[in-house]
C-alpha cells in the first residue's frame, strides 16, 4: 500500500479515537465511544501491516495471536474490583513496549549504518526514559493494588534528593545516548536506571492518592508511545500517544481536585504532614456504635420522603447493584424520592459507581455528583451508605494529620438518619477509623452489601 494511503487510514483512526474518547465523556455514549477506539485501533493496525519494511509476517501475527488471546481471557475473567490493577499492568506494558520498540529501531539503524538525526537521538533516549518509568512505576502500582507489597507509602530520608541526583544522572546519559547513539550501552544504563527511578518514584505514594498515580502514569504511557512514534516516524502512533498523554494528565488534574491535593502533594508529599494520625479505633467506637437489623431500617422507611443512597468499594466486591436497583424501584413505588450520591474516587478506579450503576440501568439523572449531592443532605431524611468508607469519613474535614485531610467527602452525616451497610467496623482504603459510624444519628447494619440489601427489601415487603 502507498505510504499516502496508509496515512490516510491513520488520520481515519485519529477521527476515530478522538470521537471515541468523546463518547466515553458520558455513560450513554460510553460503549459506543469504545467501540469507536477499538476500531480506530483495528484499523491503525492493518494499515501497519501493509508497511512495505515489513519482510515477513510469522512473528507479527504470533505476536498478533498470542496478545489477542491474553486480552481476551483477561477482558472476559478479570472481576470488576481488580480493573486498576488491569489498567496499572496495561499502561506499565505500553512503556515497556515503547522502550523495547525503540530500542530494536536503535539497533536496527545501527546494523543498516543508517544516519541519525536529532530527532531520532533524542525521541530514543526520551522512548527509554519515559518507558522504563512507566514499565516499573506501574508494577510497583499493580503490586501495591494487588496487595503484593504494603499499600502505605514508603518513604525513607531524602527520597525526594535521591530521586533528583537520579534524575540527573539519567539525564547526562541521555546527553551521552544522544552524542554517540552507536554505542548502545547508554541506552540501557538510561533504561536501568530510569527503571529505578520508576520504582522510586512510586513507593512514596500510597493510601488515597493510588488513584491519582495510576492515570499519571496512564499520562505516561502516551508520552512513551509519542516518543516511540517520533522514533519510527509514525504519525498514528505520535497522535493517538498525545491523546492518551494528555487525556491522562487532564483526568490527574480532576481526580487531584476531586481529592483536594496538588500534583507535588501525590508525587512528593510536599505539603503532607510527617506526623501520623494516632487516633485509636477505641477513642472514636466504644460504646458509641448501633446497630440495626434489616427489619428496623424497613421501618424508618414508613416516614421517609427523601433517600439518597451512596454507593462504595464494599458495594462493588459484594455485587450488590442488582440489589441496589432492586431497593431503588421499591422506594420509588412506595412514593419516596430515591437519589445516588457519586463521590469521584468511591471505589478503586475513576467512575466504578458509575459503570456498576449504568449496568444496572439505573437512570443516569439519578446518579448526582458530590456536588449537586452534598447541597440536598440536610433535606434527606434517610441516607443508605452501602460499602462506602472514606468517601463519607468526616475525619476528611476535621484532622489535618489524616491521610484523607483535606479530601471533599459526601456530607452524608448532615441527613436526619444514616445508615451504614458494611461486615464490621473495617478501615477503607486509608487505613484509619470513621467517626460516622459512631454520629448520634448513624445506624450501622453489619452484614454483606448484598445481602443487606435484599434483607431491607424482604423486610419492606413483609411490612
Ligand atoms: P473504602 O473507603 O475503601 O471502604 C470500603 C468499605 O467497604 C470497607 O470499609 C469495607 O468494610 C466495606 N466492604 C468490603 N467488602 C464488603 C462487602 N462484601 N459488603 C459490604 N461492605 C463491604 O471505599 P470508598 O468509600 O468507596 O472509598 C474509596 C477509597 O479507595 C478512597 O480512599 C479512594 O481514594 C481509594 N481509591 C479510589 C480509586 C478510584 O479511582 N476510585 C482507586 C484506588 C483507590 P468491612 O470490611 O467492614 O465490610
Amino acid at each position: 500500500m502507498a505510504v499516502s494511503l496508509i496515512n490516510l487510514a491513520y488520520l481515519f483512526s485519529t477521527i476515530l479515537f478522538i470521537y471515541g474518547l468523546k463518547g466515553l465523556t458520558h455513560p450513554r455514549t460510553a460503549v459506543r465511544g469504545n467501540l469507536m477506539g477499538a476500531l480506530g485501533m483495528l484499523i491503525a493496525i492493518v494499515a501497519t501491516l501493509f508497511n512495505a519494511k515489513i519482510a515477513s509476517y510469522e512473528i507479527i501475527i504470533a505476536g498478533l495471536v498470542v496478545g489477542s488471546a491474553i486480552g481476551t481471557l483477561l477482558a472476559a475473567r478479570i472481576r470488576m474490583t481488580a480493573i486498576p490493577q488491569i489498567i496499572a499492568l496495561l499502561n506499565g506494558f505500553g512503556g515497556g513496549a515503547s522502550f523495547l520498540v525503540a530500542g530494536a529501531v536503535l539497533y536496527e539503524s545501527i546494523y543498516l549504518n543508517e544516519n541519525f538525526s536529532l530527532q531520532f537521538r533524542i525521541s530514543i533516549a526520551a522512548s527509554g526514559v519515559i518507558g522504563a518509568v512507566t514499565l516499573l512505576g506501574s508494577l510497583i502500582a499493580f503490586a501495591k493494588l494487588q496487595e503484593l507489597i504494603s499499600e502505605k507509602a514508603i518513604n525513607f530520608k531524602g527520597h525526594n534528593i535521591i530521586n533528583a541526583i537520579l534524575f540527573l544522572i539519567i539525564l547526562s546519559f541521555c546527553g551521552l545516548s544522544v552524542y554517540k547513539p552507536e554505542e548502545t550501552i547508554f541506552y540501557w544504563i538510561i533504561v536501568a536506571l530510569s527503571s529505578i527511578l520508576g520504582i522510586l518514584s512510586t513507593i512514596p505514594i500510597g493510601g488515597a492518592d493510588m488513584p491519582v498515580v495510576i492515570s499519571l502514569l496512564n499520562s505516561y504511557s502516551g508520552l512513551a508511545a509519542v516518543a516511540t512514534g517520533f522514533v519510527l516516524n509514525n504519525n498514528s502512533l505520535i497522535i493517538s500517544g498525545s491523546l492518551v498523554g494528555s487525556s491522562g494528565l487532564i483526568l490527574t488534574q480532576i481526580m487531584c481536585i476531586a481529592m483536594n491535593r496538588s500534583l507535588a502533594h501525590v508525587l512528593f508529599g510536599i505539603g503532607s504532614t510527617t506526623e501520623k494520625m494516632t487516633t485509636k479505633d477505641d477513642d472514636i467506637y466504644a460504646g458509641r456504635v448501633k446497630s440495626v437489623t434489616p427489619e428496623e431500617v424497613a421501618m424508618l422507611f414508613d416516614v421517609a420522603r427523601r433517600v439518597v443512597i451512596v454507593p462504595g468499594y464494599g458495594m462493588a466486591i459484594s455485587q450488590a447493584q442488582y440489589a441496589v436497583r432492586d431497593l431503588f424501584l421499591l422506594l420509588e413505588k412506595n412514593g419516596m424520592t430515591v437519589e445516588f450520591g457519586i463521590h469521584p474516587v468511591a471505589g478503586r478506579m475513576p467512575g466504578h459507581m458509575n459503570v456498576l450503576l449504568a449496568e444496572v440501568n439505573i437512570p443516569y439523572e439519578k446518579l448526582k455528583t458530590m456536588e449537586e449531592i452534598n447541597t440536598t443532605f440536610e433535606q434527606t431524611d434517610i441516607v443508605i451508605v452501602i460499602g462506602a468508607n472514606d468517601v463519607v469519613n468526616p475525619i476528611a474535614r476535621t484532622n489535618t494529620k489524616s491521610p484523607i485531610a483535606g479530601m471533599p467527602i459526601l456530607n452524608v452525616d448532615k441527613a436526619k438518619t444514616v445508615v451504614i451497610i458494611k461486615r464490621g467496623l473495617s478501615p477503607g482504603f486509608a487505613g484509619i477509623p470513621n467517626p460516622l459510624f459512631a454520629a448520634d444519628n448513624t445506624l450501622m447494619l453489619f452484614s454483606d452489601g448484598k445481602k443487606a440489601v435484599l434483607d431491607i427489601i424482604s423486610a419492606v415487603k413483609a411490612a
